[in-house]
């Protein structure tokens, strides 16, 4: 499967729809919305740097948050339009639509290399319908299509998916963006034939979210690590105790088929044989949706491989890091997906934290390719300052997930074939 890419695309002059992710966190100061983060524009500089080097008209369609087909305007991408100006160098034009005469007249007065920033696509519920009409009437406003959002390439919908075959119809090209063309390169290409030791590094809230990424990588890994709440889940298989931690008692059966697929592979599938444990007490505080606040008190290191009834597994113990470390320092290619416990909070970090510095010494020493597989490991890898440091981190949540686990994502299915 070879998509086309914005280098195969005939830009100059043309009005190029352009599909990002710039669902970006916004919270309310002095009552306007402030960007927190602006991780997310960033990440499609390169794109647009090539497009205006090429004199593309660029028009921009993202989504933010979840309006529900309703015009929201704390949902409003307005302020995303100020930020990408600063980062670009130059005016972005916005419109408070993203269908309209407005829009129109404002596209035909485009020049080569200037930028629009449409309106939230999901003000309209056509959008998340993926609305034919919607999607033709989104296709009409430009001669070709690019889709740079990795992080919306999991959903059909009319700006990620449905616009294409209108854009196609009229003899318009639909290609990646230089962002979604790295994310196919790391997550596909680079995974399809991994340089041996693979080491893929798995931990997180559930094992059912991530069932199906272990199935695809029990294929190509020689060694599994598993952290996070879901080992405990494995744990529960084997007939060890658990406690009071996180566990999905319904998918024991999952996670005995796991570990016997590892066993016939020959892949070595590790979960952890010691943790940090606490003893989960409910407070009277409220959190923001008014239920009772969790606090863990007693934290400790457990070495015993059962967990005491009282108490709740929040992160790999001591052992277990540094088994894992010496696994990772002989890797010469790495997956990591998930946390390795309950990071958010220092007490519980170390395991993640240990691990993610392993993973860049592996890199960075060892010539190891190390790819991030998105979600909380980048945040966590962002936190220690060390992100810069590993192969790749993918823009995508959701979509890394899906796109690991050998699905077909509609946001790269509807670009051209070459
Ligand atoms: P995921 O989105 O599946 O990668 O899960 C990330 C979440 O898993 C984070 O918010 C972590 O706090 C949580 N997590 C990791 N380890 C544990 C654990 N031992 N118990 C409860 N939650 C955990």
């Amino acid at each position: 499967m070879t998509k086309r890419t914005v280098n195969e695309m005939d830009l100059s002059g043309k009005r190029v729809f352009m599909r990002v992710d710039y669902n970006v966190p916004m919270a309310e100061q002095d009552g306007s919305m402030v960007i927190n983060d602006s991780t997310r524009i960033e990440a499609t500089l390169p794109t647009l740097e090539f497009l205006m080097e090429k004199g593309a008209k660029i028009i921009l369609a993202a989504h933010l948050g979840r309006p529900k087909g309703k015009n929201e305007p704390s949902m409003s991408l307005r302020p995303v339009a100020s930020k990408l100006a600063d980062m670009v160098g130059r005016p972005v034009a916005f419109i408070d639509d993203c269908l309209g005469e407005k829009v129109e007249k404002t596209i035909e007065i485009l020049q080569p290399g200037d930028i629009l920033l449409l309106e939230n696509v999901r003000f309209y519920a056509e959008e998340e319908a993926n609305d034919d009409e919607f999607s033709r009437k989104l296709a009409n406003l430009a001669d070709c299509y690019i889709n740079d959002a990795f992080g919306a390439a999991h959903r059909a919908h009319a700006s990620t998916a449905g616009i294409a075959k209108y854009i196609a119809e009229k003899g318009g090209q639909c290609g990646a963006g230089l962002l979604m063309q790295k994310e196919l390169q790391f997550l596909g290409t680079e995974l399809a034939e991994p340089e041996s030791p693979f080491v893929v590094i798995l931990g997180g809230a559930k094992v059912s979210d991530k069932i199906k990424v272990i199935d695809q990588l029990l294929e190509k890994a020689d060694t599994i690590l598993i952290g996070g709440a879901m080992a405990y889940t494995f744990k529960l298989s084997q007939g060890l105790k658990v406690g009071k931690s996180l566990v999905e008692p319904d998918k024991t059966d999952l996670a005995t088929k796991a570990l016997k697929k590892a066993e016939e592979k020959g892949v070595q599938f590790l979960i952890p044989t010691d943790n940090i444990i606490a003893i989960p007490v409910i407070t009277e505080k409220l959190n923001k949706k008014g239920k009772p606040i969790m606090e863990f008190q007693s934290p400790r290191t457990n070495s015993e491989e059962n967990i005491p009834d009282d108490a709740e597994g929040v992160d790999i113990g001591p052992d277990t890091v540094a088994r894992y470390k010496k696994i990772i320092s002989e890797a010469k290619t790495i997956l990591c997906n998930g946390p390795m416990g309950i990071f958010e909070d220092p007490r519980f970090s170390n395991g993640t934290f240990e691990v993610a510095k392993a993973v860049v010494e592996a890199t960075q020493k060892h010539g190891a390719k190390s790819i991030i597989g998105g979600g909380d490991s980048v945040k966590a890898l962002n936190q220690s300052g060390l992100g810069d440091q590993v192969t790749f981190m993918s823009t995508g949540g959701g979509a890394s997930l899906e796109f690991l686990e050998g699905k077909d994502l509609p946001g790269i299915m509807a670009l051209d074939e070459i």
